[in-house]
C-alpha cells in the first residue's frame, strides 16, 4: 500500500499513513482526530556523490572530483 503524508490543518501535526487512495478522506489526525488535512509531498532527495557532478561542492571541500 502506498504511504501518504499529511499535515493536520487544525493542530499542525504531520503524520504518515498507509492507506489506499480511495480512503484518504477517512484518514484522521492521530492527535486531534480532525479530518482537515493537507497532503504533504516529500521530495525524494538522492545524494549525488562519487564524481558524477563536478560542481557538487563549488570547489571548497578539496575532496570531491570538482576539487582535484
Ligand atoms: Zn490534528
Amino acid at each position: 500500500m502506498p504511504t501518504y503524508t499529511f499535515r493536520c490543518k487544525k493542530c499542525g501535526e504531520e503524520y504518515t499513513v498507509f492507506t489506499s487512495y480511495s480512503k484518504i478522506d477517512e484518514v484522521r489526525c492521530p492527535k486531534c482526530n480532525s479530518k482537515e488535512k493537507e497532503r504533504v509531498y516529500r521530495k525524494i532527495s538522492f545524494s549525488v556523490q562519487g564524481g558524477s557532478s563536478s560542481s557538487s561542492c563549488g570547489g571548497s571541500c578539496g575532496g570531491c572530483s570538482g576539487c582535484s
